[in-house]
């Protein structure tokens, strides 16, 4: 599929951090080129036709993701600039008005950063209790764990739906059923899965829904919270200005329904275009065959690795992954190892991934993450495999 993607004429690049951010189809970057030369305006700031055809471009484009992700009827869609945003949104509006000192909150040790750090600061505005999920052998979600930790007084659970240090998939289905027993609220974070397999928002039932449209062929700055409307109905805005307002006095304003309530300020309406082209280059390849591709992939990557004994894989062996690998050179930095596959143009990411409690609780400093995208060939992984023999030889490894 390499074709499809502008970037990969420079065929000599091997690029395995999809995880990261996805690489972006002509279609959207000459969608993107065609909004600004065609139709640009700012949406829904005028009686003018470029005015109405931004604002259409937006209302057509949230009706597509919603449709997308099989939203419910009860739920809505605000766009937000990346999933931090649509995170933090939930955190000061929902989580600083309606958690107090009795509330618990209940967060995986696996989370993303994104969804750690906002609780943290609910948690320290609130006293609200923050507790977490640890995970079994095989790098699952423990949900005897969760079902210790949980009780009358937790309000929210959030959690990824997609780990995006190792790629296992955890069982959200079982923690929404059980959380919801106990009359708590989820968020799930979604942002890892929806590059790699369809979603089913009305099927999983999660309260708030939270992802990035750049992990899945989108350009940056568009992201998206899905809830259910009763809850954002009841919800403060969160970034308050132009457009969220119904009338304006001097002392006093009324704030637009939902979703526009939560949308204040002038939205990038080229990104949130260029989700809509994202998601028609998905329907028409197919998760499955994106699935397809990439799971192959990953089993040789498996295999390769495999014979290099001075690696060491995270979780691997857990079948309910998307094709995410995290590995180690024994006894060298990941910075080292990307620094040194970085001289053969394979672009792998180090460090800890924003995931520092989960580094932690899996008793490594840091990690080499390979993540496959729909564009990877084998190419790309026998050159990875080149760079780390030469890891292997400046260490002195066997
Ligand atoms: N959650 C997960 C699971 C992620 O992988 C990421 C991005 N690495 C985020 C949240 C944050 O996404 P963004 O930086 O686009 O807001």
């Amino acid at each position: 599929m390499k074709k499809d993607f502008p970037i990969f004429k420079n065929k000599d690049m091997h690029y395995l951090d999809t995880a990261a951010t996805s690489q972006k189809p002509d279609v959207v970057i000459s969608d993107l080129k065609k909004y600004y030369e065609k139709s640009n305006a700012n949406a829904g700031r005028g009686s003018h036709e470029l005015s109405i055809l931004s604002k259409s471009i937006i209302e057509d484009t949230r009706e597509k993701v919603k449709k997308f992700v099989n939203a419910s009827s009860n739920m809505e869609l605000v766009f937000t600039k990346n999933c931090t945003e649509a995170i933090n949104l939930v955190a000061y509006s929902f989580g600083l008005n309606f958690l107090d000192e009795n509330s618990e909150i209940i967060l995986a040790v696996s989370n993303h950063h994104a969804n750690i750090v906002p609780w943290q600061f609910v948690s320290e505005k609130t006293k609200a209790k923050l507790k977490y999920i640890y995970l079994d052998s095989e790098g699952n979600l423990d949900i005897d764990d969760y079902k210790k930790k949980l009780n009358k007084n937790t309000k929210l659970v959030a959690i990824s739906s997609v780990v995006n240090t190792t790629g296992i998939i955890q069982d959200y289905e079982t923690v929404i059923k059980l959380a919801h027993e106990n009359n708590a609220l989820v968020l799930l974070d979604v942002s890892q899965g929806i590059t790699h397999y369809k979603q089913d928002f009305s099927k999983w039932n999660a309260d708030f829904y939270t992802f990035s449209g750049h992990k899945m062929f989108s350009s940056f700055g568009v992201g998206a919270l899905v809830a259910k409307k009763e809850l954002l109905d009841k919800m403060p805005p969160f970034l308050l200005g132009g457009d969220m307002i119904e009338y304006v006095e001097e002392h006093k304003t009324t704030y637009a329904s939902v979703p526009t309530k939560f949308e204040g300020g002038t939205m990038d309406t080229a990104a949130i275009k260029s989700l809509a082209t994202a998601i028609s280059y998905i329907e028409e390849i197919s998760y499955e065959k994106i699935n397809e591709i990439e799971k192959d992939l990953e089993k040789i990557l498996l295999e390769e690795l495999a014979k290099l004994k001075f690696v060491e894989t995270y979780y691997t062996n857990n079948k309910n992954r998307v094709a995410v690998v995290a590995f180690n050179v024994k006894n060298v930095h990941s910075h080292d190892v990307s620094y040194i596959l970085d001289q053969y143009k394979v672009f792998i990411r180090s460090g800890k991934h924003c995931t520092d409690p989960l580094h932690k609780f899996m008793n490594i400093n840091s990690s080499c993450r390979v993540s496959f995208g729909v564009y990877n060939e084998k190419e790309d992984i026998y050159k990875l495999i080149e760079g780390l023999k030469k890891v292997g030889e400046v260490f002195s490894l066997e």
